[in-house]
Parts: structure tokens; C-alpha cells; sequence
């Protein structure tokens, strides 16, 4: 083992291919791929399965297969192959020259079935799906042998090959495998290998009318790639004998399945099918938009990759099924820009703040640190004019006794900048607060070498003459339970969308340095959280997403 492989947490899987290693199977190698189906965008869940199978093949010098599972021709869209390869891309998930699909081998898998119809395990049956799945039996109950399970073979090639031809109706055969309808394991009671369907395939159009399923063509994809660790979730566990049994009996290449538990997280839902109906029945704003659990989202909501690596890293790989707090990974994106974003200034909720005895027309410029957890991240100069803008909860006119912050007669700092005191405050007849009128002392002035006195808050601004306008989107959870999922009582996911997921605030007012901020960029608004900008942005309107809040506030909350 390398010194960079020891670094990596150990897991089950990897005692298992170390195990595969140490005595010669697969010669030494590690190929691993990841399989979707291209019916919508990946999600988090995903990105466990693609760090885990990448992680994998980088640290044994392996290779990785980005390999489409589309052998279901209905559900399956080029959109969606498109943005998976965008997204595993972005994850640095590097598989190379090989984008390859299923769909590929479809030829390849007919001369497979033919041989298994060839050698007696595999028949023809005309039975309508209803009878198939009353022979079935259930876990405690054998299965019944089809009437036409000893049909001969040269009748059962005659038929499969017309199937093939279309000659029939969607439905009227399909091809099983002929193992034992009394298995315990039900998956091996004659599962169905091939059916009709007459549908368009993405890829190869109306050349095929039968298709593949799922657990016949798994194995056999994964065979042809010469993949040698098959990575998949629990609920395929009882499918690995039959996954051992086509590869046996077809006597070709043979990879390992490994079965590990399925990812979830807290506060969403993770199935493709759910996440498809919140966009299609609009209660979010697209597959990417920044409340949903997608790696298209999470990327324009301002996550980065490094901090779903880390996250996926730290939640390991289990063998039971388990949740994961949302917090930790609002934790790990936190770690990561607080070494990467520079601060920044931004009033989201502003007030106008006057200095009278700051000379109308006069300004200068204070010096900010970009980054204090970045030496390499350097200084700017921030506008300073007698008007400025400050966050209305900033001041309270009648403060709670822990309030630090501005209040009539009270100082603050500004930061970067000076300390100033509250000395009159203007309301409109509503009685709502328009200005606060505060004079500023020339003795605290940031940088003046002057001994500088202590006071207790210090609070953001920006220049209000210099300020630039901006769009500014908070995301809350888009589900307001902790398992909006599977609930008992009749309830579903929908009934737990939370109403306030998403709050767009028109006026926020930044300090003029993000004027030139590109698509992407990321920021951490001093006291408020991370910001990216947002793909909606428009010359001289830029549109922000908060990517997470500084503190874990929604803890707290609950408490
Ligand atoms: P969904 O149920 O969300 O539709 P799926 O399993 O049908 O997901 P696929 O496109 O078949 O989606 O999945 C591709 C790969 O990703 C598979 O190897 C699958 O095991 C893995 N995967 C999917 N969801 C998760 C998850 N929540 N945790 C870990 N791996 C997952
Ligand atoms: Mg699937």
C-alpha cells in the first residue's frame, strides 16, 4: 500500500478488494464504474456512489466507467445524459475517454440470450404478465412452472428470434431464464430477461423492440467493461445470485457485486421519481434550482466539489441503512469556503445611515482584509462617504439588554472603518425608520495608529453613494420535517414542503468591488453567510445565492 492509500479511511469494500488483491483475483486490478439511468439529474446519493466508486479506482490506480444503464428506452432523455456527465465532471470524477452505455451492447446481449436459449436455460414464454406474477408464489410459498417452461429449443429460438423481428405486441412474450420456481430467493423463480416494447431508444431508435432487464443486462454490461468491483446499494443484495448465475452460466468474465447502504439525508427526498414531480408540478423552479438535493443545485447553489468530497469522505460507507444530518453538510461547505471565499460587505436589509459631521462631498478609502484565513488573498479599499447603508436589525431603537449593536445614544464600530454614535432617529409618518442621523469619531479611525478604545458590536456597511444594487435569493430546507418520507399516518412529502424555502430580497446593497463578481464566484458576506453568484445575474444586475449561513442558526431554532 502507497502512502497516500493509508491516508484514506478504510471500509468494507476495500478489505475486500484488498482481500482480492492479496490473493491475485482480477490480476491486480481495480475497475469500477457508476451506472445511472439517464431518467433525471443526479443527486446527492449519486455523489456518495460516484466518490465512493471513483475514490476507489484513484487511490488503487484503477480505472473508473461512466456507463448510461439505458435499457429502458421510455423514461430515458439525451437532457439527462447531458447533465450527468456535466455533473460527475465537476465532481472530478475522472473516467477518461469512456462515456459508454448500455445500449452499446444490446446486440452483444442478444448472442448472449440465444446462447442461454441454446443451452436449454432460457425459454419463451407467452403467458400474460398477470399469470407470470400469480405463479410467482410469495417468500413462503413455491413458485408454479409456467406451461410453457419445456418448450423445446428450437421452438424457443424460433419465437425469441420473431420477437426480436416484431412480430408481436408489446407484452405478448418475454424470455426467462429457466431456474427454479421454488428458490427461496424469489428473484431466481424464472426472472425475465427480455420483454417487447415498441418503443424509441435515445440511442438506437426503433432498431429494437425487445429490451433487456434490469438484472440481466447489470452483470453483463459490467463483464463486457472487464469491471472487476460491481458497487451497488442493498436492495441488490438478493439479486447478487442471480447476478453470479447469468455470468456462470453464460461462462464469461465475472466481476464482484458489493452491496453497500443506500445514502440518505435529512430534510429531502432522494428518489429520481419525487424529485421529478417537484419540478414537473413546479413547486421548485427546475431540477437545478438551489433548494433541491441535486448536484446541478448544490453546484448554483455555491457548493463546491472539494465539499462534497469531504462530506462524502466523512460519512464513510455502511452496511445498514442510515441518515445523515443535512448539517453535516452545511458544515463541510462552510469549512471549505472559509478557506476559499473572500469577505466582502453587503447590506441585504438596508437602512440609510447619515454622519453630520462627516463634510458632505468628502470620502476616503479604508483597507479591508480579503481573507484572514488566506495570506495569498490580499487587501482592498473600501469606499467611505458621509452616507452609508446598515442592516435595519443592526439598530434597535428600544434594545433587549444583550443588544451590542446601534441604539440611540449608543456606539458601534463599523468595521474596518470608525465608531460611531446614534444621535437622532427619523421616521417616515408610518412611523417606520428611514434614517438614522449618527456622528462618527476621528479618533478611532481604522488605521490612524491612534490606541484605539473598545466597544461592544461591530457591524457591517457599504458606502451608499457607491454601493451596487442586487438581487438576493435565502434558501431555508425545502421540507420543513427532518423525514418528510415514508411517513406512516397517510401523510407524504408533499404535505411537508416548507411554504418559506425561499425569500427574495430586490434592494440588497453591496460594496462596489463585487460589481465585476462572475457566475460562480463565491463570497462570504461579513456576519451573513456565503454567497455565489447566480446564473440569473445580468449585466449590471447581479442575482446572489446564499449558499449556507454562517451558523448553524436552524439548530438553534429547533432547540
Ligand atoms: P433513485 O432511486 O434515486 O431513482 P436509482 O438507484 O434508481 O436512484 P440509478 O441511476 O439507477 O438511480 O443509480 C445509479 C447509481 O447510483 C447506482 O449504482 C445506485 O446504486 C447509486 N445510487 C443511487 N442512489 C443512491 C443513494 N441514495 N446512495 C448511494 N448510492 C446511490
Ligand atoms: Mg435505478
Amino acid at each position: 500500500m502507497s502512502e497516500n492509500e493509508k491516508l484514506v479511511q478504510s471500509n468494507f469494500i476495500r478489505d475486500i478488494i484488498d482481500e482480492h488483491n492479496r490473493n491475485g483475483h482480477f490480476e491486480n486490478r481495480v475497475h469500477t464504474r457508476f451506472p445511472p439511468e439517464p431518467n433525471g439529474y443526479l443527486h446527492i446519493g449519486h455523489a456518495k456512489s460516484i466518490c465512493l466508486n471513483y475514490g476507489i479506482a484513484r487511490d488503487y490506480k484503477g480505472k473508473f466507467n461512466l456507463r448510461f444503464d439505458d435499457t429502458n428506452p421510455v423514461k430515458e432523455e439525451v437532457e439527462y445524459v447531458e447533465s450527468i456527465i456535466e455533473d460527475v465532471k465537476w465532481l472530478g470524477a475522472d473516467f477518461e475517454d469512456r462515456i459508454l452505455f448500455a445500449s452499446d451492447y444490446f446486440d452483444q446481449m442478444y448472442e448472449y440470450a440465444v446462447q442461454l436459449v441454446e443451452k436449454g436455460v432460457a425459454y419463451v414464454d407467452g403467458q400474460t404478465p398477470e399469470q407470470i406474477r400469480e405463479q410467482r408464489g410469495t417468500p413462503n410459498e413455491p413458485g408454479k412452472n409456467s406451461p410453457h417452461r419445456e418448450r423445446s429449443i428450437e421452438e424457443n429460438l424460433d419465437l425469441f428470434t420473431r420477437m426480436k423481428n416484431g412480430e408481436f405486441k408489446d407484452g405478448e412474450y418475454v424470455l426467462r431464464a429457466k431456474i427454479d420456481m421454488s428458490s427461496p430467493n424469489i428473484n431466481l423463480r424464472d426472472p425475465i430477461m427480455y420483454r417487447i416494447l415498441h418503443a424509441d431508444h435515445h440511442r438506437t431508435g426503433d432498431k429494437w423492440c425487445i429490451y433487456p432487464m434490469y438484472d440481466w443486462a447489470h452483470g453483463l454490461e459490467d463483464s463486457i467493461e472487464g469491471i472487476t468491483h460491481s458497487i451497488c446499494t442493498l436492495e441488490f443484495e438478493n439479486h447478487r445470485p442471480l447476478y453470479d448465475w447469468y455470468l456462470d452460466q453464460l461462462g464469461v468474465y465475472h466481476p464482484q457485486q458489493i452491496e453497500f447502504a443506500r445514502f440518505n439525508l435529512t430534510y429531502t427526498v432522494m428518489s429520481k421519481r419525487k424529485l421529478l414531480s417537484l419540478v414537473s408540478d413546479g413547486h421548485v423552479n427546475g431540477w437545478n434550482d438551489p433548494r433541491m438535493p441535486t448536484i446541478s443545485a448544490f453546484r448554483r447553489r455555491g457548493y463546491t466539489p472539494e465539499s462534497l468530497w469531504a462530506f462524502t469522505d466523512k460519512i464513510g460507507v455502511a452496511k445498514r441503512e442510515n441518515t445523515t444530518d443535512v448539517a453535516l453538510l452545511e458544515y463541510s461547505i462552510r469549512e471549505d469556503l472559509n478557506k476559499k471565499a473572500n469577505r466582502v460587505m453587503a447590506v441585504l436589509n438596508p437602512v440609510k445611515l447619515v454622519l453630520t459631521n462627516y463634510p458632505e462631498g468628502q470620502e476616503e478609502e479604508f483597507e479591508a482584509v480579503n481573507n484572514p484565513e488566506d495570506e495569498n488573498a490580499g487587501k482592498r479599499k473600501i469606499k467611505f462617504t458621509r452616507e452609508l447603508y446598515i442592516e435595519q436589525d443592526d439598530f434597535q431603537e428600544v434594545p433587549h439588554k444583550k443588544f451590542f449593536r446601534l441604539q440611540p445614544g449608543g456606539e458601534v464600530r463599523l468595521r474596518y472603518a470608525c465608531i460611531i454614535k446614534c444621535e437622532e432617529v427619523i421616521k417616515d409618518e408610518a412611523g417606520n425608520i428611514i434614517e438614522l442621523r449618527c456622528t462618527f469619531d476621528p479618533e478611532t479611525k481604522s488605521g490612524s495608529g491612534i490606541p484605539q478604545r473598545k466597544v461592544k458590536g461591530t457591524i457591517h456597511w457599504v458606502s451608499a453613494k457607491y454601493a451596487i444594487d442586487s438581487e438576493v435569493r435565502l434558501y431555508d430546507r425545502l421540507f420543513n420535517d427532518e423525514n418528510p418520507d415514508g411517513k406512516k399516518d397517510g401523510t407524504n412529502y408533499l404535505d411537508y414542503l416548507n411554504p418559506n424555502s425561499l425569500e427574495v430580497i430586490t434592494n440588497a446593497k453591496l460594496e462596489p468591488s463585487l460589481a465585476s463578481a462572475a457566475v460562480g464566484e463565491k463570497f462570504q458576506f461579513e456576519r451573513l453567510g456565503y454567497f455565489c453568484v447566480d446564473q440569473d445575474s445580468e449585466k449590471g444586475r447581479l442575482v446572489f445565492n446564499r449558499t449556507v449561513t454562517l451558523r448553524d442558526s436552524w439548530s438553534k431554532i429547533q432547540k
